[in-house]
C-alpha cells in the first residue's frame, strides 16, 4: 500500500509542509493551556515520527512553552504569520512531532483517537460520540492498535538510545 501525501500550510502561505501516511495517535486536547495558546475550545494534534513531516517552505521559529501534562514543549510557528504547525515534546524530541491537524489543506483528514483534559473543556462543548474520552492523559499502550503501539515504541526505543 502507498502511504497517502497530504499537505498543509500556515495562515499566511508562507510555510507549507508535507506529512506522509497516516498518524500514530490523534488527540483532541481540551486542557486549559491548548485554549490559552489558541483562544479556542481546544487543540487537534496529530503525531507522526519526524521523517514523515517535511517542510517544503517557509521559516518557522520555535516557542517554549508548558504542555498540559506539566512539561515543557516546543511549538513551531510560522517565522511570519505565527500560525502553530506542530508541536515537539520532550519525550521523543525531534523523532516526533505533533502537526495540528487545522493546518492541513483537508483538516477532516484524520479522527481523533482520543478527547484528553476533558475536565477543562468549555461547558458548552459536546463530546464527540464514539471517540474515547479522558479526563486528563490516557495510556496509549491501551488504547492504539498493537502496529501503532510498535511505532511509538520503535521512537521511545531510539530516544533512549540517544537520538533526536
Ligand atoms: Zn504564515
Ligand atoms: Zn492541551
Amino acid at each position: 500500500m502507498v502511504d497517502t501525501v497530504r499537505e498543509g500550510g500556515c495562515g499566511c502561505g508562507h510555510v507549507r509542509y508535507r506529512v506522509v501516511g497516516e498518524p500514530i495517535f490523534v488527540n483532541n486536547c481540551h486542557c486549559r493551556l491548548c485554549q490559552q495558546q489558541t483562544g479556542s475550545t481546544s487543540v487537534v494534534n496529530a503525531f507522526f515520527e519526524g521523517e514523515r513531516i517535511t517542510l517544503l517552505q517557509g521559516e518557522l521559529k520555535d516557542h517554549a512553552v508548558t504542555a498540559g501534562s506539566g512539561g515543557r514543549h516546543l511549538i513551531c510557528r510560522c517565522a511570519k504569520c505565527g500560525s502553530a504547525l506542530w508541536s515537539i515534546y520532550p519525550r521523543l524530541g525531534r523523532l516526533g512531532a505533533g502537526v495540528r491537524v487545522g493546518t492541513l489543506d483537508d483538516p477532516g483528514a484524520f479522527r481523533p483517537d482520543a478527547v484528553i483534559f476533558t475536565e477543562s473543556k468549555m461547558p458548552w462543548v459536546t463530546l464527540p460520540e464514539g471517540i474515547p474520552a479522558f479526563e486528563t492523559v490516557y495510556n496509549q499502550f491501551e488504547l492504539l492498535p498493537p502496529e501503532r503501539v510498535a511505532r511509538l515504541e520503535a521512537l521511545i526505543e531510539r530516544r533512549k538510545a540517544g537520538e533526536g
